[in-house]
């Protein structure tokens, strides 16, 4: 499947409920590569239990960011496992200045030494309207069991209130409360400025209108890994 050593890392930005977490997941199966998203690892260390757990559930109930040093370290352990060593998709990371100067840190680190391959970022910046996202966000319902995502408004179980895929009761997400959503959004604004600028002239950066069937935006993204890694992709790929 791979041509050469240069292998892609997408970023995936946008505000919460813009759609990246779908995307990622569709983009993710169509390239054959992980989708890795820090609010489910996260998600996944509340599910652990513990004084940490309980810790980082309070975090995130409150729709505020984890510390730093926590998320960082969480994800450099996930993206140093072999199934990312020819790339993956980062859903929810970098967020914070900090987290893209130690991201980049380790993106060198895992390039150089033996290998010899190397990781190449870029960006995809995600925009709606603050009015779709609202709605998206307030209509999320999440499968407990297999982490399956409807919407009450424009993806709907088969059955209300199920999941398609194993008939859990589908459950809306603490974080999702109208009072975190705003807090969330307001957060987003804040760290996205200065992300956008650590990244500004480092690395390759698209936009994506996030307000269109998912089919077209998955195509968009595609065309745009294509224009950056047309010799990684295996034809057999290509989405349209
Ligand atoms: P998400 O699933 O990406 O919407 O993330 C859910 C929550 O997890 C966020 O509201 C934060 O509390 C926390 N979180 C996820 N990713 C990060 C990150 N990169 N830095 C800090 N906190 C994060």
């Amino acid at each position: 499947m791979l041509t050469d050593s240069v292998f892609p890392v997408l970023i995936l930005l946008g505000p919460p409920g813009v759609g990246k977490g779908t995307q990622s997941r569709r983009i993710a199966e169509v390239l054959r590569i992980p989708n890795i998203s820090s609010g489910d690892i996260l998600r996944e260390n509340v599910r652990d239990g513990g004084e940490a757990g309980e810790h980082l559930k309070m975090i995130l109930e409150r729709g505020e960011l984890v510390p730093d040093s926590l998320v960082c370290d969480m994800v450099a352990s996930r993206i140093a496992k072999a199934d990312c060593e020819k790339g993956f998709i980062m859903d929810g990371f970098p967020r914070t200045r900090e987290q893209a100067e130690f991201f980049q840190q380790r993106l060198t680190d895992l390039s150089t030494g033996v290998t010899r391959r190397h990781f190449e970022p870029i960006l995809i910046r995600f925009c709606v309207a603050e009015s779709t996202i609202l709605e998206r966000l307030s209509g999320r319902r999440v499968c407990p069991t297999c982490g399956g995502v409807y919407n009450v408004h424009s993806q709907p179980p088969s059955v209300a209130g199920r999941c398609n895929t194993d008939g859990s009761t589908l459950l809306i997400r603490d974080d999702d409360q109208p009072h975190t959503i705003l807090r969330r959004l307001q957060i987003y604004e804040q760290e996205a400025w200065p992300l956008m600028e650590f990244y500004a002239g480092k690395s390759k950066m698209f936009e994506i209108d996030g307000d269109q069937p998912l089919e077209a935006i998955t195509s968009e993204v595609m065309a745009m890994v294509r224009q950056s890694f047309n010799s990684w992709l295996n034809p057999s790929l290509h989405y349209s």
